[in-house]
């Protein structure tokens, strides 16, 4: 029995199980996994999402870099955008921000969500009054209680291909490369402090399989690159996979005491598809409504990322409307 039970540890769970507990719930999370664990994702984070997270980045105690220019390429040409932003590693960042939480969390996989009466039971062993779905493009609360009325478009779907492994990186810039051979999406180097790095691309998965193609075809194209221009020299890799959804025209993010936070929803931008910034506002948002019972709106979180030169052509190009 909690007062609200959070149903995934990632940022958007993370963060709404944070602010419900500083208000004076008792928040239980739970999550399939057992912390610290791994995420895709290649861990670029902005300034506002440290603000959001009321997090400085010289007292955060684990890996955090900054950059002052992203390095975007498109075909022959290179573009230096000045853009203050931060890489950080998952595996760390979402198990500092689930311990700083101050929430009670279990390992458990969540299979069954249903309500009863007033309460939310789940798997017949846990009871909650308020219940926040936060478990990603998979989760189970989306799945048993939204999903009807809250379809998500595949047109909006992505398809990723990622790895970040320990590496004694020497170009410690970010780059992204856009539309490289095709793929309906962009590539990415995203250095990490403490001789880390991130490599992966990612497109969408509808125009993907249009053009008959996968995002695996594009990985070894993409690996070559990263040796010829002798960024990252390599031979064990063994990237992975991973979809998520952004931002579509979501119509129900709470019903009754239920709440979407996150992937869940669907939240990354149009452009750049950043989701970590949108998941924590969500979680923010849901745990405020909760609170004060305030309406939970989206409303205040962009579709877009920033208001850069890359969102404005990405904008076009990559949801290609
Ligand atoms: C390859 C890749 C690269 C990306 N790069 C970036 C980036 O650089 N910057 C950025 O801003 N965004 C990026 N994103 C998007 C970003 O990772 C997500 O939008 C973000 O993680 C969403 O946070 P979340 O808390 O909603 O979900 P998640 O971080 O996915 O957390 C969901 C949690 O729910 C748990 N869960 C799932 N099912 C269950 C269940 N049945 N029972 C219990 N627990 C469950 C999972 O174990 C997980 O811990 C990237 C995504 C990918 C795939």
């Amino acid at each position: 029995m909690a007062d609200a039970i959070v149903v995934g540890g990632g940022p958007a769970g993370s963060t709404c199980a944070w602010k419900l507990r500083s208000a004076g719930l008792d928040v239980l999370l739970l999550d399939r996994m057992a912390f610290p664990r791994s995420k895709l994702c290649a861990g670029w984070v902005t300034p506002e999402v440290m603000t959001d997270l009321e997090l400085d980045g010289d007292d955060y105690p684990l890996s955090f870099m900054t950059f002052n220019e992203l390095h975007l390429h498109w075909k022959a040409l290179t573009a230096k955008l000045k853009s203050r932003q931060h890489s950080i590693r998952r595996f760390e960042f979402d198990d500092f921000l689930l311990q700083r939480s101050g929430a009670r969390v279990l390992q458990h996989k969540v299979r069954d969500v249903r309500r009863q009466g007033s309460d939310y039971v789940i798997d017949a062993e846990f009871r909650c009054k308020y219940l926040v779905g936060a478990g990603g493009t998979a989760c189970p609360v989306y799945r048993a209680l939204f999903h009807a009325m809250n379809p998500r478009s595949s047109a909006l779907q992505t398809a990723t291909y990622e790895q970040e492994f320990a590496y004694n990186w020497e170009n410690g810039e970010c780059h992204l490369w856009f539309f490289d051979n095709g793929l309906p999406g962009y590539a990415w180097y995203v250095p990490k402090a403490n001789g880390y790095i991130n490599v992966g691309l990612g497109g969408m998965a509808d125009q993907l399989k249009h053009q008959g193609g996968h995002v695996q075809e594009y990985w070894h194209k993409f690996v070559e690159k990263l040796e010829r221009r002798g960024l990252v020299r390599y031979d064990d890799y063994h990237p992975t996979g991973y979809s998520y959804f952004l931002r579509g025209n979501v119509d129900v993010v709470s019903d009754n005491n239920a709440y979407l936070v996150g992937d869940s929803v669907g939240l990354a931008t149009r452009d750049m598809c950043e989701g970590i910034g949108p998941a924590v506002k969500s979680g923010l948002l849901a745990a405020r409504s909760i609170v004060t019972g305030e309406e939970y709106s989206l409303a205040g979180i962009g579709k877009f990322s920033g208001g850069g030169i890359a969102s404005k052509i990405l904008e076009r190009k990559f949801v290609g409307s």
